[in-house]
């Protein structure tokens, strides 16, 4: 059973945090990338959000024209003309990571602000979970992305499952898993960790990003919300489970599209419930869901004032004259980005692009987009003419 409702009831604490923690430590770096001493007037009054995978990289190959597209963002000196930020349902790498690696790929200078994963907002539950027990799944460094946000107790889940003899039957058939294995518990020797993973139950559960070996995960994480965050024991009360996302599907490097962490969370979810006879309770964020939309047009907006070098005045504008008259989503996904920036409503403005999960010759009949184009740059390029920028 979903419980989409805890996102809901999370939101206001996340917004008001992400002013807070996570602007605010970015900020400072970002205006000495950006700043420029232009006149107040020239800051524009719209701003755009990237879909990153199908949109600008595909296979880890930038496409569609996306270095030039953000090019035109920035002006002849490399300062940041136009607001714009990332908004990926991916992840698995902290932001700052993700933004040095976006540069690199994309050749233009990206502050860790402009990037919104699918996992950002797992930041406001430390409050909440920053003292217990956690354990983060996925590909990439999990257990890092939590630590940086500021969870003190955090297990990536090949860590965790190394504590426990016989808890996948099958690692012994999985010929990659020895030498892995290896290496986490060499890690794990020199890890400050004073948890008796028997006795100290796991409080949460973290998908972070798309879990590498899913018949692993599933059982282990089926032990952990079945018996009350101790393995091998007695049913228990489920300990809080999250998902960074719920694409069912994404387009990656092979022609046809792959299984996204939506389709991980069916697969734990109808397991969880065939094996325990109840349901599975678990919150999910990323887009379509309205309250990334919301919390993007925060996160641009602080960007947008860091355009003239004055983030805390923004110009001396209110924030009613600081709002956006347009945000443009660029994605691939209709299910995914054009639903949810429809769903988001005013301001609003969706550009779907036939780079990705979308291939169709008119819009999707579903979820149409406001404007459907070829790719990224084409996507650009409209938005330059429309705003005559
Ligand atoms: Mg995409």
């Amino acid at each position: 059973m979903s419980v989409y409702m805890g996102v809901f009831s999370v939101r206001t604490t996340y917004l008001k945090v992400y002013r807070a923690s996570r602007i605010q430590t970015y900020s400072s770096r970002f205006r000495r990338l950006h700043s420029h001493t232009g006149p107040d007037t020239q800051r524009p009054s719209f701003g755009i959000s990237f879909d990153i995978d199908g949109v600008l990289i595909r296979g880890g190959k930038a496409i569609g024209g996306s270095p030039q597209a953000l090019r035109r963002l920035y002006g002849d000196d490399g300062t940041l003309k136009i607001p714009y930020i990332f908004l990926t349902n991916g992840g698995g790498v902290p932001e700052s990571k993700r933004a040095s690696e976006l540069s690199e790929l994309l050749g233009v200078q990206i502050s860790p602000l402009q990037v919104v994963q699918g996992h950002s907002p797992f930041r406001d539950l430390v409050s909440r979970f920053g003292n217990d027990l956690i354990v983060a799944v996925g590909k990439g460094e999990p257990a890092k992305v939590m630590l940086e946000y500021g969870f003190k107790n955090v297990l990536s889940i090949d860590e965790y499952a190394s504590f426990f003899k016989g808890i996948d039957p099958l690692s012994r058939y999985k010929n990659w898993a020895f030498k892995q294995n290896n290496e986490i518990m060499k890690n794990m020797n020199e890890l400050d960790f004073s948890y008796n993973v028997n006795s100290d139950a796991v409080k949460g559960t973290f998908i972070v990003s798309d879990p590498v070996d899913w018949g692993r995960d599933i059982q282990v994480l089926c032990d952990i919300l079945s018996c009350g965050g101790l393995p091998g024991k007695e049913k228990g009360h489920q300990p809080a489970l999250y998902f960074a996302s719920d694409d069912l599907l994404y387009q990656a490097e092979f022609p046809a599209e792959r299984l996204g962490m939506g389709a991980f969370r069916i697969a734990l979810e109808n397991i969880f419930n065939s094996v325990n006879g109840i349901p599975l309770q678990y919150t999910s964020y990323g887009k379509p869901n309205p309250s990334v939309f919301k919390n993007a047009e925060s996160v641009l907006m602080q960007v947008a004032s860091t355009l003239n070098g004055n983030p805390d005045h923004a110009g001396g504008r209110t924030e009613k004259e600081n709002k956006f008259r347009t945000i443009y989503m660029i994605g691939d996904n209709p299910a995914v980005d054009i639903k949810g920036a429809t769903k988001a409503g005013y301001p609003w403005f969706s550009i779907l692009i036939r780079t990705g999960v979308f291939k169709g010759k008119d819009n999707h009949p579903e979820y149409p987009a406001d404007m459907v184009v070829e790719n990224v740059e084409e996507a650009v390029e409209y938005i330059l003419k429309k705003e005559a920028f």
